[in-house]
């Protein structure tokens, strides 16, 4: 175990050791194979790298830094991140079993985010209000909050911390990061390279570790302004009440469990292509997952028959291999997850039309085939709970009411496909649908400059997009009265 890699804390530009001493392995899930270890970190490392963060932000060569020269570094950042894309894919698939090509693809947008943060850095700005008064001056302000907390899953770990880093280092706050426990590496590098691009030492700390540990450490330092976290459902509201205790706001995106709609006026080719791509795509392993498939009755078996046959077909394997369209869960608990829900499903009633097992791909890994159950309904679990996995439940519907209603039955509300070449029942049904993200003849299109925010238990506030600015700033009214007239009644003093 000596020669494990071994992967420290990132605190203030500087590798540190853990408090603790201890670390924790990370496994590579198409293999099985150890590939490092990471410092196990504890709220004496969490303590460190708040009081590092909270002093870069005091600090005059960050506090007094132009929007323009810190769009700069944003920029910089984002050219780093193009540089280094090939290795930063890697380093994600090796950690999840993301397939390299699609880690490849996300890589290339990836900058993107970056660059569009970096042009918003100077068009943050309050307003002049116009109050009774015309002798008094009124005007807002933005301030950013301060040391922002960032708690991320192991999904798609630099997508989604840049989803929070990018917009709070744009506002001019300091960040400590705690990444998933399975997925550590990827985001110590996006660390190095914040330095490397010339942010102070400071603004990105990176303390690796577990939930339990580090997470509700971070969650529950004094000093923190405000906790921005991706994760499940559980998870985001024990951090929402623990940040409402202490009246410090919290951007939350969670889990989901989305409605993928096919109507008898969609093409069903292209239909059967946006299921497949939606719930198969990372191995399900997304958020956006869209794991209820509503088809209308009149095309329910042709969409069955698609989607079953591309199913069967899908190639399972090494991620590292262009060829492989399904790799692995991300870890084995994961694996067994999903395997535990097949289980339920069937003895709930379910029939399991493709898929249902376990394997290891003969690679030692943990795979679960794509699966599709039917003679499901909403009274299940298997509709109703987050599998986060290739599991697919297929219902069909009569019409436009009812599939409203089952789309609608369910206590998350984070995105959903609607196909139809009908562009009436697109609007009527975006209208309807209660979900933060709707996709017409599509699916999965994610961009920086579109604002997403989860309905319901799929969370609170809101990522990409200029709406962002407010999560991580707060806002300041200033009043100047500039007349010199005597206080005539220092009881009545208001404009
Ligand atoms: P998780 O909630 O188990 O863990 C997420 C992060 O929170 C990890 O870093 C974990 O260490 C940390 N954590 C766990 N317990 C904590 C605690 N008590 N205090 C502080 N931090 C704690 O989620 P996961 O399994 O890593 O990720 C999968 C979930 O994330 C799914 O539910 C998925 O839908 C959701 N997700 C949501 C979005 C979105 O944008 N809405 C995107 C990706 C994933």
């Amino acid at each position: 175990m000596s020669e494990t890699r071994r992967l420290h804390h990132l605190i203030g530009g500087e590798r540190v050791t853990p408090a603790s001493g201890a670390w924790f392995e990370s496994t590579n899930p198409a293999t099985g194979q150890v590939i490092y270890q990471a410092a196990r970190g504890d709220a004496r490392d969490v303590a460190l790298a708040v009081a590092s963060a909270r002093s870069t932000f005091e600090d005059t060569r960050w506090r007094d830094l132009s929007p323009t020269r810190r769009g700069h570094l944003l920029r910089r950042l984002g050219d780093l991140i193009g540089e280094h894309s090939e290795d930063l894919a890697r380093t994600e698939t090796l950690d999840n079993g993301k397939l390299l090509r699609e880690m490849r693809g996300q890589l290339a947008s990836l900058p993107e985010y970056w660059y569009y943060y970096a042009g918003l850095a100077d068009k943050v700005h309050g307003s002049v209000v116009p109050t009774s008064d015309h002798r008094v001056l009124n005007y807002t302000t933005r301030e950013p909050l301060g040391v922002v907390g960032a708690i991320t899953p192991w999904n798609s770990p630099l997508t989604l911390t840049t989803s929070k880093l990018a917009p709070a280092l744009m506002a001019g706050n300091t960040v400590v990061v705690k990444p998933s426990e399975y997925t550590s590496a990827s985001i110590l590098r996006l660390a190095e390279l914040a330095v490397e691009a010339g942010f102070p030492a400071g603004a990105v700390n990176v303390v690796t570790g577990f939930g339990a540990e580090a997470g509700q450490a971070l969650v529950d330092h004094p000093d923190l302004a405000k906790i921005s976290f991706t994760g499940s459902t559980a998870t985001g509201a024990r951090i929402a009440s623990s940040a409402a205790a202490r009246f410090i706001g919290s951007t939350l995106e969670l889990g989901g469990k989305s409605p993928n709609i096919v109507f008898d006026d969609a093409n069903v080719a292209n239909a059967a292509m946006g299921v497949v791509a939606g719930i198969f795509a990372a191995a399900g392993q997304t958020c956006i997952a869209g794991s209820r498939v509503f088809a209308q009755r009149s095309v329910y078996d042709e969409l069955l028959e698609r989607v079953t046959q591309r199913a069967g077909s899908i190639r399972i394997g090494d991620p590292l291999d262009d060829a492989t369209e399904l790799g692995p869960l991300a870890f084995t608990d994961q694996r067994d997850k999903v395997a535990s829900y097949v289980d339920l499903g069937r003895d709930e009633g379910a029939r399991v039309l493709t898929g249902g097992r376990a394997t290891d791909a003969g690679l030692g890994g943990c795979f679960y085939e794509p699966t599709v159950l039917v003679d499901v309904d909403n009274s299940m679990r298997v509709v109703r709970e987050e599998i986060f996995g290739p599991v697919a439940a297929v219902m069909p519907f009569d019409d436009e009411d009812e599939v409203i209603r089952l789309a609608n039955d369910t206590e998350y509300g984070l995105a959903a496909g609607v196909w139809t070449q009908n562009l009436s029942r697109a609007h009527r049904m975006a209208a309807r649908l209660e979900a933060g993200t709707i996709w017409v003849n599509t699916y999965r299109a994610m961009s920086p400059m579109s604002p997403r925010q989860g309905f319901k238990s799929s969370g609170v506030g809101i990522e990409h997009g200029t709406e962002t600015v407010k999560e991580y700033t707060r806002l300041k009214s200033v009043w100047i009265n500039t007349s010199e007239d005597p206080v005539a009644d220092p009881f009545v003093m208001r404009s």
